[in-house]
Formats: structure tokens, C-alpha cells, sequence
């Protein structure tokens, strides 16, 4: 059994009285309360939209478009603050969607209040412009400068349709991540520089001082949970542990594994499989934060964190080099990729490349008589990574391992389906880049594995 950092993890699962703590299981029905919630308050939301106006008022000149001006708004800017809470990480919901799982809902969603508030800002101008008789640019003018706080709803205005605009795939695919994760931080700004404008002239609001007192608390709740759960929780899990880069060491071409030690880290739940968003406190680093899996958790590795990390890029390149003694900042534990997802017995375990990390935890975790297959595939065998340790893990569970390695041409996804014959009976996790964990997953779908056994954890976010 290996004993310390510097000479990688042992391969005996520790019990968690020894103090080593896995991550909470996540529990389902925290999601169906929460869309339930969701659901009620989009529900009051059209309710008290519909019920702002008097008849008088929609019959008059302009009253349909400011009706339909109104109600957009309204709906639009809840949308806008569900879309807030499900990139805001709540530990209890990103435990059972992961943040792939989110953020696909994120995406999904994203078009509606963009879309939503546009028609909100074109229905109104349009809508008043009739009722005074005047011309669209005029009325544009008007509204601006003649109301409290449309100046800086405005300026909001403006923000939102920006971030929409770059969040089009066709844009985004073409910014580098970083700017674009910067511009849509200001996402918070335009809804903080919007909120007062809804409340002091949303006619669902003036003369209500009841629907405006919980819409406000709606608001300030949604603050709350972005301060604590992305900010308050991190500062507080950073500060406690202290995290330190210990070592250093590297693995395959290219691929450098990085031990970390600090206080306390037989009390930071952490699952195999899980991963973290990494601050590396050093000039040049400090400001951006990347997801990287816990490649080794301190259960496994002497107390110490280890992460495996391939360079793909600046921030990876750096990686390689980061000085012994760095402090590291820690978001997370993340990710429903972990050994509560399994539902049956017996398991399969596709890397691809780097995806081998959080392979490699999961592996950690299984129960015996899981009795895995792990099929490790790589373009080449030098940059195949941490395979003695995924073969000794494999071996204490009397399994088997593959390394799949040559271009896609030569070894297809379908190559996996020859090495396990009973491919159907089992669940799969797949990690790695996400072309080759969408060919796997789309492989496995077409060759019998359901939906709900095939668990994926795809490096990009
Ligand atoms: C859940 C998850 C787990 C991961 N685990 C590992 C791991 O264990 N080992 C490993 O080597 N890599 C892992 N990655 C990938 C790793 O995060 C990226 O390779 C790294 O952030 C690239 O940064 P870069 O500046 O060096 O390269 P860049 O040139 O900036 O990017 C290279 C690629 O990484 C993606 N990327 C860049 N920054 C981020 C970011 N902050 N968040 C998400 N994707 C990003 C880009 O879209 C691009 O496809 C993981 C990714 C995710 C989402």
C-alpha cells in the first residue's frame, strides 16, 4: 500500500470512520420540489401579469401592445431569475442534475427571456407610441428620459441583448471562454439595474403593495442563493482547507498530476468522480477558475487531493509549472458522476484521453462485485494516463481493462461493444472530450443501454 503524496495513491478503500467522507447522496426529490416551485411561481407570475390591467386600459389606444408589453416582461425577468438559480449551484440540486445537467437547462431556457424581454421593450414602445399618437423614435425618447428609472433599465436593456447575442452559438463558439463567461457575469448587473423600473412602474406593482413586497423577496432570495452558493460556500470550503500544491509530478506526454495538501481534508465530502473548479492563487492564474476531476481523493492518497491535468491550452500549459507552495482556491465538490448514480449490479467504464480521471474515481467507489470492464482509449500510448493505477484498482474488483489506442478511423466507438458481451445488463459511465463521449453515448443507446444506466461526464462546459 502506498502511503504519501508524493508516491500516488493506495488502492484500499478507506472506511468512512476513518474519517474520509464521500459526498451526500443525491436525492431526486429535492428536483421534483423544486420544479414544483418553479412551476407555482411562474404560474402567480402570469397570474398577477394578466390581472394588472383594466379593461378600460386594454381597450384603449395602444392597450393590447402594452398588455402584451407588460405581461413578456414580467414572465420574461422570472425566467430570467430561474436561469439565475440554475447556474447558481445549490448543492441539493447540483448533487442530482450535476452542472452539465444545468447548464443544459440554462441553455435550453436561455432564448425565452432574452426573447421574452425584447418583445417586452418592442411591445411597450410600440403600445405607447399609439396611445400618444407619436412616432416610434420619439416615444423611445420619451420613455427613457420621462420615466424613473427607465435610463438605467435601459442600460440593462442594452446588457441583456448583448449577452444574448454572444451566447448565439455561432459567437460564442468563435470568443475565447474567458471573455465570454466575463460579459455574461454582467447578467447580475442588468437584472439589479432592472428590478426597479418593474417594481416602481409594472402596473402589477403600483397600488399593490403586497404582490410588490413578495416579488421584491423573489428578488432578494435569488441574491441570496447566488452570494452563498457561489461565493459564500467556496470562500468558506478555501479558507478551511487551505489547500497547497504539494508536488508536482508528471504522468504521460503531456498529462501532469498535481498533489495538493491541506487542513482537514478527511472532512471535505468529495465522491469519486467529482470535480472541482481550481483557482490557483498566483499572478497571471488567480482570476480564472477551471473545472479539473479529483484524479485521487485524500481517502485514497495519503490526505492529500491529487488532480491530473492534460495541457490543451495557457492555463493547462501553466499548470505543468506551478510553483510547490501555491495556494489553491477550491468551487465545489461538483457533478452527479459518481457511484451513486448505479443502478445496476454490473459496470461498464469508457475513458477517452483525460476523461481517465474521473473514471478513475468512480472506480475507487464501486462496490464489490461490480466486476467493471474499463476500456481506456487514447490516439496514442504515451499519452495514456494513470493506467497501473485503473489496472490495480480493476484487479481488486476482478474485472477487466482494454486500451483502445489509434485514431478514430482505426478504432471506432464500436470497438467497444466486441469487449463486453453483456454490454445491455450493465450501467456505463463515460468521461472525456465531448465528441467522443456523445459517440459513445449515441453507440451505447443504439446498442440496448438505457437512457438512465448510461451516466456521462463530458470535459467542456
Ligand atoms: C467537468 C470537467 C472535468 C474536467 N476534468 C479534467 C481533468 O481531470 N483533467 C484535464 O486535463 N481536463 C479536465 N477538464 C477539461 C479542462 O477543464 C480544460 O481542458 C481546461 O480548462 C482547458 O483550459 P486551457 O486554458 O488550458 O485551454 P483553452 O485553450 O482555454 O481550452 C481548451 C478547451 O477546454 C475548454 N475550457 C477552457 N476553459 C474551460 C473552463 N473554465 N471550463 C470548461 N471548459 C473549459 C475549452 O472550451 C476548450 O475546448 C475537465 C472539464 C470539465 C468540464
Amino acid at each position: 500500500m502506498i502511503e504519501d503524496a508524493a508516491r500516488g495513491p493506495s488502492l484500499t478503500r478507506s472506511s468512512p470512520k476513518l474519517g474520509a467522507s464521500w459526498s451526500p447522496r443525491p436525492r431526486p426529490g429535492v428536483v421534483d420540489v423544486a420544479v414544483a416551485v418553479v412551476a407555482v411561481g411562474l404560474g402567480a407570475t402570469v397570474g398577477i401579469s394578466l390581472t394588472a390591467e383594466t379593461r378600460t386600459q386594454f381597450d384603449g389606444n395602444g392597450g393590447i401592445a402594452i398588455f402584451a408589453g407588460n405581461v413578456t416582461g414580467l414572465v420574461g425577468t422570472y425566467l430570467a431569475l430561474v436561469m439565475v438559480l440554475l447556474v447558481s449551484r445549490i448543492p441539493w440540486v447540483e448533487r442530482v442534475l450535476g452542472q452539465d445537467g444545468l447548464l443544459r437547462w440554462h441553455r435550453r431556457l436561455a432564448a425565452w427571456p432574452i426573447l421574452l424581454i425584447a418583445a417586452h421593450a418592442f411591445l411597450l414602445t410600440i403600445g405607447y407610441a399609439q396611445a400618444a399618437r407619436s412616432g416610434i423614435l420619439h416615444e423611445v425618447g420619451t420613455l427613457v428620459s420621462g420615466f424613473a428609472y427607465m435610463a438605467i433599465a435601459t442600460v440593462a436593456f442594452v446588457i441583456m441583448m448583448l449577452i444574448g447575442a454572444v451566447s448565439v452559438r455561432a459567437v460564442r463558439s468563435r470568443m475565447k471562454r474567458e471573455s465570454w463567461w466575463a460579459l455574461h457575469l454582467f447578467m447580475y448587473l442588468a437584472l439589479a439595474l432592472a428590478f426597479a423600473h418593474e417594481v416602481v412602474l409594472g402596473p402589477s406593482f403600483v397600488g399593490h403593495p403586497l404582490t410588490r413586497f413578495v416579488w421584491s423577496v423573489a428578488w432578494a432570495a435569488t441574491a441570496g442563493v447566488v452570494i452563498v452558493c457561489r461565493f459564500g460556500i467556496p470562500i468558506v470550503r478555501s479558507v478551511r482547507h487551505r489547500l497547497v500544491v504539494a508536488e508536482v509530478r508528471p504522468e504521460a506526454s503531456g498529462v501532469v498530476s498535481i498533489h495538493l495538501k491541506g487542513r482537514h481534508l478527511d472532512r471535505l465530502s468529495v465522491s469519486g468522480g467529482q470535480f472541482f473548479e481550481w483557482r490557483f492563487l498566483r499572478r497571471g492564474m488567480w482570476w480564472q477558475a477551471h473545472p479539473f476531476s479529483v484524479s485521487a481523493t485524500a481517502r485514497s492518497n495519503a490526505g492529500s487531493l491529487r488532480l491530473t491535468v492534460k495541457n490543451v491550452g495557457d492555463f493547462t500549459a501553466a499548470l505543468a509549472a506551478v510553483p510547490v507552495g501555491t495556494r489553491v482556491a477550491i468551487e465545489g465538490p461538483y457533478g452527479a458522476f459518481t457511484a451513486h448514480a448505479q443502478r445496476r449490479q454490473r459496470v461498464l467504464l469508457v475513458a477517452g484521453g483525460i476523461g481517465v480521471t474521473a473514471v478513475r474515481g468512480v472506480l475507487e467507489d464501486l462496490p464489490a462485485g461490480c466486476e467493471p470492464v474499463v476500456v481506456l482509449r487514447a490516439s496514442d500510448a504515451g499519452s495514456l494516463a494513470l493506467g497501473d493505477e485503473v489496472a490495480a484498482l480493476v484487479e481488486r474488483h476482478h474485472g477487466t481493462v482494454h486500451e483502445l489506442v489509434g485514431s478514430r478511423e482505426a478504432v471506432p466507438v464500436e470497438a467497444i461493444g466486441a469487449l463486453v458481451a453483456d454490454l445491455k445488463e450493465r450501467d456505463a459511465y463515460v468521461a472525456g472530450p465531448e465528441g467522443f463521449v456523445e459517440a459513445v453515448v449515441e453507440f451505447l443507446s443504439r446498442a440496448g443501454v438505457p437512457v438512465k444506466s448510461i451516466h456521462s461526464e463530458i470535459y467542456a462546459l
